[in-house]
């Protein structure tokens, strides 16, 4: 980005009043505490903020990534020439009757402890996400069976430029995917719906879900969850299979707890952690004919990337 590119994004910024740091690296805006500098992240706190934002970097030809918690992101080590927008501080949600409305910076655990809280099922697994509204959503994201696509009702989303709602059929979910995700769209707000139930009923689902997830995953160390999916096999258990489970490349290891997570255990870089996904994709292929993809986005690749160009 030329410094007069740099210059107009910074004077948006100070002009709608939109955050911004100038001194960030991936390793602070991501769960698994690596990757480079960026050139800029945004923190809008409202939604006209973030759109001005998003319009400005599109109009401005910069290439950006969206963040909300960045609990599935791998940024490389390389500087991103770019900006990271961060949407967690637009994070208000609202309850009325059996349907939330949630920001998409909301904590997914946040909406879950509301729906315990009115007696709504459905949204416990939201409980045992570390997410943001619309990171869930755009990830299609979920556990134990369940995912965003259930509940989902509509979204509120920037779309090549146009703010539109985009209904449930239009979504295009699948297994950790949906047109967001394909499309590059930015989810500014999503509806989700529920079914009744009682507090105590929905707070014992999530004391269970929490706990098998505790048992069963290594949810104190550094890492952006799972690397890798398929459609239709259980990679985690056939990298488990494979012989993978404690793997080390440098500061990254393939957890011991659990076989699709890679962990930052020691100052681990992204490199580490991407030459580890390749070899395990590579194992995957090799031993099962499995064609595994990432599930973890990748930044500022190369080749790999989803978001080096901004799209918006
Ligand atoms: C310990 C741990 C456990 C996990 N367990 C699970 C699990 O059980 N099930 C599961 O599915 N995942 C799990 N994950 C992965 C992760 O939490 C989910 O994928 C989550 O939905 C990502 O949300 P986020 O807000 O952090 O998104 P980010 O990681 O910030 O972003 C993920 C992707 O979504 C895009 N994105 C973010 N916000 C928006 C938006 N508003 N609009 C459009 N695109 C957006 C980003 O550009 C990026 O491509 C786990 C991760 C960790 C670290």
């Amino acid at each position: 980005m030329n410094s007069e590119t740099f210059d107009k994004l910074l004077k948006m910024a100070k002009s709608n009043k939109v955050s911004f740091r100038t001194d960030m690296s991936f390793a602070q805006l991501t769960t698994v505490g690596t990757g480079g500098k960026v050139r800029v992240a945004f923190f809008p706190n409202d939604m006209r903020k973030l759109v001005r934002t998003l319009r400005a970097l599109n109009k401005l030809r910069v290439p950006f990534v969206v963040l909300g918690r960045g609990s599935n992101v791998l940024a490389s080590d390389k500087f991103f020439d770019g900006a990271a927008v961060v949407t967690i501080r637009l994070n208000k949600f609202t309850l009325r009757k059996n349907r939330v409305t949630a920001q998409c910076g909301a904590s997914a655990a946040a909406i879950a402890k509301a729906l315990a809280d009115k007696g709504l099922s459905g949204g416990e697994f939201l409980a045992c996400l570390p997410a943001t509204a619309g990171g869930a959503t755009a990830g299609n994201a979920g556990c134990f069976g369940e995912d965003v696509s259930r509940v989902f009702v509509k979204a509120k989303a920037l779309c090549d430029g146009k703010i539109r709602t985009v209904k449930r059929e239009a979504c295009r979910f699948a297994k950790r995917d949906s047109v967001f995700k394909r499309k590059n769209w930015t989810v500014l707000s999503v509806t989700m719906e529920f079914e009744p139930s009682s507090p105590s009923a929905v707070r014992k689902t999530i004391a269970e879900m929490r706990q098998k997830k505790a048992r069963t995953q290594p949810l104190n160390a550094k890492s952006a969850g799972c690397v890798l999916f398929h459609e239709n096999a259980s990679v985690s258990r056939l990298i488990d299979e494979a012989g993978f489970k404690g793997y080390r490349v440098g500061g990254a290891q393939v957890s011991p707890k659990h076989a699709g997570f890679v962990l930052n255990i020691d100052k681990a870089t992204s490199s580490d952690i991407y030459l580890i996904i390749r070899r395990l994709q590579k194992a995957l292929q090799t031993n099962f004919g499995i064609c595994a993809k990432t599930e973890v986005r990748l930044v500022n690749f190369g080749d790999d990337d989803i978001f080096t160009e901004s799209k918006n």
